[in-house]
């Protein structure tokens, strides 16, 4: 099987004329896609990419990398208060292995279809190592993507299902938490939701701590947060303080979404997670201090918070 006909066997779209309808001129198979953006939006676009043993452990199954490869590109337009439109595909392939690309493709439209995305173009390479590289594209109406930046003192710290699952289950087989290491759910209902009463916004994926860093320093803000707050699995919430703290604040790979929100927007925001069925806690306050500070009992809690970085040593 050649380039070509992999492309049109496992990516090309199924239903074209659907595709037009939701804004897609022209999708796979020309030099181009061509788009159509609804009067008065803004263009939100983001790249991903998952190298195999790198970010996501060699033995994971074909469907949830292809799945996992759309879900983390979906949480970052999710992070922006955007509706995720679209994807493009850039694969390296070892070698046309067809049980796993009809696993891969079917685990990325899987996705794909429960958010209404269109894969609309991509490119197919032969490489030693398997990576997958996606974009992805949203709609926001002009002005309205929710930045880090916009933390004020006083806002309240809020955060989307549980932290540190996929990390216990790197370091657990097979335990029941796997799936949130594999198969991870973008809170993109919720993050659209929140557009306008969010103050500040990203995605967790390099653990919260250091994530949460980010927005404090794009804000020029400080911020406490209760460690005995946090939301987290009740096989997690069960081992000790320190490991569980050690999953919760620094693992990577949660995909949750960290927002701020200013207190008398709280209910609102609240409602909105309960109409999007998504598990809302608020852990923290932003303050005026420097820098990120732990609270454990009532009481300051010293920890090492750094999360993870490539090229780190
Ligand atoms: P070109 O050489 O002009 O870049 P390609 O031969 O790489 O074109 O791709 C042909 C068409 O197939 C293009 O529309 C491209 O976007 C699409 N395509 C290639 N690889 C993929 C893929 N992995 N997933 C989805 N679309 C793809
Ligand atoms: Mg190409």
């Amino acid at each position: 099987m050649n380039e070509f006909d992999l492309i049109r066997r496992y990516f090309a779209p199924t239903d074209v004329l659907a595709d037009q309808q939701a804004g897609v001129a022209l999708g796979i198979g020309d030099d181009c896609a061509v788009l159509t953006p609804p009067a008065g939006m803004q263009l939100v676009i983001s790249t991903d990419t998952l190298v195999a043993g790198r970010h996501f452990p060699l033995n994971t199954d074909a469907y949830s990398i292809g799945w996992k490869a759309a879900a983390v590109n979906l949480s970052d337009i999710a992070a922006m208060g955007a509706k995720p439109h679209s994807l493009l595909l850039a694969l390296s392939l070892p070698a046309v292995d067809e049980v796993f690309l009809a696993d891969f493709s079917r685990g990325l439209f899987d996705l794909c279809a429960q958010h209404g995305v269109h894969l609309i173009g991509g490119d197919t390479t032969k490489s030693p190592t398997l990576s997958i590289s996606i974009t992805a594209l949203g709609w926001v109406a002009c002005g309205q993507a929710v930045q880090r930046s916009g933390a004020a003192v006083g806002d309240l710290i809020v955060l989307t299902g549980t932290v540190g699952d996929a990390a216990y289950a790197l370091q657990h087989a097979a335990s029941p938490l796997q799936h949130r290491l594999d198969r991870p759910t973008p809170r993109v209902g919720f993050g659209q939701a929140v557009r306008g009463l969010a103050s500040a916004m990203l995605d967790v994926s390099d653990g919260l701590a250091q994530d949460l860093g980010h927005l404090l320093h794009a804000s020029a803000v400080g911020a406490w947060i209760d460690v005995d707050q946090l939301p987290m699995s009740s096989i997690v919430a069960a081992a000790p303080l320190m490991s569980r703290l050690h999953w919760a604040l620094k693992g990577g790979d949660d995909y949750e979404l960290c927002l701020t929100v200013a207190p008398a927007r709280l209910p609102q925001v609240q409602q909105l997670a309960r109409d999007t069925q998504t598990p809302l806690t608020v852990i923290g306050q932003i303050d005026a201090a420097s820098g990120l500070r732990l609270q454990h009992d009532g009481q300051p809690l010293l920890m090492d918070l750094t999360g993870f970085m490539h090229f780190d040593q």
